[in-house]
């Protein structure tokens, strides 16, 4: 794992620890097969499985997948405004 990959995964902690859901655990397997990046919940093992290729870390995916597990929901309006709270609260434009 690059560096890129492990500040982009210690940022998501920090985000899950704030939320209070420190018991989720992310686990990051490398795609450098060139399929698209990809995530996914396991609500009852409490994980986040993420993959993108090595080196190009995908905030957007992390936080996207952060989104399902305070929503508990699908792509719904519920989904979309909280990821755009989350977006706005953590995003940095530089
Ligand atoms: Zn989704």
């Amino acid at each position: 794992m690059k560096y890129a990959d492990k500040q982009c995964l210690r940022w998501a902690e920090s985000i899950l620890q704030e939320k209070g859901l420190q018991e989720w655990k992310i686990d990051f397997s490398p795609n450098n097969k060139g399929f698209g990046d990809e995530g996914l919940c396991l609500q009852d093992s409490k994980r986040i499985i993420i993959h993108w290729q090595e080196g190009k870390p995908n905030y957007p995916l992390m936080l996207h997948e952060i989104t399902h597990i305070i929503t508990g929901s699908g792509h719904d309006s519920i989904f979309a405004h909280e990821y755009m709270k989350l977006v706005s609260e953590y995003f940095i434009v530089e």
